[in-house]
């Protein structure tokens, strides 16, 4: 099973594609995490990615979708995987689609947590004070929910219209969250 998971920055993406991934044991692609390690060995690729992350900028399509692609030839990628971060504008889900149909692999579903921005700045707030991630300061969460807005809320739109989108409402407790994503998953789960 293929599953694009879609939300706004401190909506539990990362929480809920762990138990996700727990309870349908497939692969996971993270584009921000593959883009924070690159940053942390300080390959080119990642001292590149790491001007625009760090300022809460999407990294460039091209640099993406060839880290993506990369990614997609390993084998245990064809059983089934979360894409979690991923895409993130429609050049991105227009080239991912392309990739899968060349493997005769589409999409199944696309989640889409969707939480009122106050909320999820707050939520926000308190992880920088706990984790400390570089990009969790004000003026960059700000700044990427501008992004989220202008260049990802378009792709709900593209795959609405595709038949493939679940709206996945993300207030509540991660139990909560998680129940109504199983049952989104369960009823598009191929047979
Ligand atoms: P969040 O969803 O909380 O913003 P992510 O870990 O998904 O966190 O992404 C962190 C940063 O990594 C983004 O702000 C962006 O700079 C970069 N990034 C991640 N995925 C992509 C992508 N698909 N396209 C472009 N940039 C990306």
């Amino acid at each position: 099973m293929l599953i694009v998971f879609i939300g706004p920055p401190g909506a539990g993406k990362g929480t809920q594609s762990r138990r996700l991934l727990e309870y349908l044991g497939i692969s996971h692609l993270s584009t921000g995490e593959l883009l924070r390690e690159a940053k942390a060995t300080g390959s080119p690729l990642g001292t590149l990615a790491a001007q625009y992350m760090d300022h809460g900028r999407l990294v460039p399509d091209s640099l993406v979708l060839e880290m993506v692609d990369e990614k997609l030839r390993e084998p245990q990628f064809a059983k089934g995987c979360l894409f979690d971060g991923f895409p993130r504008t429609l050049a991105q889900a227009r080239a991912f689609d392309e990739s899968l149909e060349k493997r005769s692999t589409p999409l199944n579903l696309v989640l889409e947590l969707r939480a009122d921005e106050e909320e999820l700045l707050s939520r926000m707030l308190k992880r920088a004070a706990q984790e400390g991630r570089a990009d969790d300061n004000p003026q960059t969460i700000a700044h990427r929910f501008e992004v989220f807005r202008q260049q990802t809320e378009p792709l709900i739109d593209y795959y609405r219209f595709k038949g493939i989108l679940a709206i996945i409402d993300a207030l509540g407790t991660p139990d909560e969250v998680f129940e109504r994503i199983k049952a989104a998953v369960e009823k598009r789960r191929p047979r």
